[in-house]
């Protein structure tokens, strides 16, 4: 049986990717670039003054002090005259070009105006004080943005700046969701005896929703392989298709049959790990399928831990494991015997830096005590107890 860190390698080595496609850049948010960006200007695109005051030719202020003849202005969105020539300084605003001649910018604190007399007292004045020169920022013709780099709100900006509104993109892979189970009845129905309501699609629907996926619902399939056989069908027409229930031991868990049956390949059934050991990934032609254990919390921390894995690889994500960040525990955590286990957690932020405690758990089901989390902790296999004060790993759950 697979190590979780064993699964999630091989996950991240199947997930494939999804085809680049180019979006409008404002749309290109969280999605990860797919060709490099190149500039298609300087920027600035003109040697610009940094600070109101007088651009002057730092030689002839040794030390920064001196009087020098004023012998004109330039304000931002204009263009300089004439040049400065020895013994002359010329008024600039902030964000003007640089009139030549000129190397640095004296600021107006620093200076004294008798008619055009204008007197320096500025310490440590050296050519470039002030000044930004052309193509600091971006060169024409430079990458600015290489593939694999995630887009975000200064990337989106840059893209603008450059000029580069349809980036290609790796698009979000789309998912569709179904479950399986007899005892399983729609939210809106009564349970009868016996039967319980679907959580776990509403679960999985929430959870793509919240990190942005579409997804749409498949409805129930009941425990026969040819209706679970059916739905499966309809499903593969998504990226990835997840399905709850039907992948443990049990007589009527079909659900690694039919998968087979309608041409997905297993890539791994079972992994050492607790809540969802009996998990189920495979692939086919175009896209991914995890079946998922029935069990409520099984399902929302094999999505958290498995599902989102697969989902940024295949977004192009340079690095699509789960992040998870060390915290010190506030109370003491008996050890995991034989498999890690994820354990639904309270992560805090103290002064001295974030703190983690368990929630109570009744088991697989108590989506109750998921409720009152905002992290998973990981209980690696080892001493029979982790002290109060001991650093652990935490997956925060957005
Ligand atoms: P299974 O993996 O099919 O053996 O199901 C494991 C447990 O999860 C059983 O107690 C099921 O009743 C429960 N379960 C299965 N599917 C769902 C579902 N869609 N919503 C809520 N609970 C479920
Ligand atoms: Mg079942």
């Amino acid at each position: 049986m697979l190590s979780i860190e064993e699964a999630l390698d091989v996950v991240v080595e199947h997930a494939g990717r999804q085809t680049p496609s180019p979006v409008e850049h404002t749309d290109a948010v969280g999605r990860v670039l797919a060709k490099p960006v190149v500039s298609d200007i300087d920027s600035p695109p003109f040697t610009k003054a940094l600070m109101d005051g007088f651009a002057v030719r730092a030689a002839d202020l040794p030390g920064g002090e001196g009087t020098l003849r004023r012998v004109g202005q330039v304000a931002a969105g204009a263009t300089p005259d004439r040049p400065v020539g020895e013994g002359e300084c010329m008024q600039i605003m902030t964000g003007a070009p640089m009139p030549e001649g000129a190397n640095a910018v004296v600021m107006i604190e620093q200076t004294e105006a008798q008619e055009d007399q204008i007197r320096f007292s500025a310490p440590g004045l050296k050519p470039g004080t002030a000044v930004m020169p052309r193509g600091r920022e971006l060169e024409k013709g430079a990458v600015v943005l290489e593939p694999g780099h995630r887009l975000g709100p200064a990337e989106v900006g840059l893209l603008a700046t450059v000029g580069h509104t349809l980036p290609s993109v790796y698009p979000r892979p789309r998912l569709a969701v179904l479950a399986t189970g007899d005892e399983i009845v729609p939210p809106r129905t009564l349970p009868g005896p016996g039967q319980i309501r679907n959580s776990n699609a509403s679960t999985v629907v929430a959870l793509a929703r919240e990190a942005g996926y579409d997804i749409v619902e498949l409805g129930i399939a009941r425990d026969e392989e040819a209706d679970i056989t059916t739905k499966i069908r309809q499903g593969l027409a998504a990226d990835v298709l997840i399905l709850s229930g039907g992948v443990s031991a049990g007589k009527r868990d079909l659900v690694p049959r039919a998968l087979t049956s309608t041409g997905v390949q297993e890539v791994f059934h079972k992994v050492r790990f607790k809540p969802g050991k009996p998990l189920w990934f495979g692939k086919h032609d175009r896209g991914l399928v995890f079946g998922l254990p029935g069990n409520p919390v099984s399902v929302l921390v094999c999505f958290e831990v498995f599902v989102k894995t697969a989902l940024r690889a295949r977004g192009g994500h340079r690095s699509p494991r789960p992040a998870l960040i060390p915290a010190r525990l506030t109370a003491p955590v008996p050890g995991a015997k034989d498999r890690v286990v994820y354990h639904p957690a309270k992560l805090e932020w103290s002064a001295a830096g974030p703190t983690v405690q368990r929630v109570d758990w009744f088991g697989s089901a108590d989506l109750r005590a998921m409720s009152a989390a905002n992290a998973l902790l990981e209980i690696p296999i080892g001493p029979p107890e982790h002290p109060a004060g001991a650093t652990m790993k935490v997956l925060p759950l957005t």
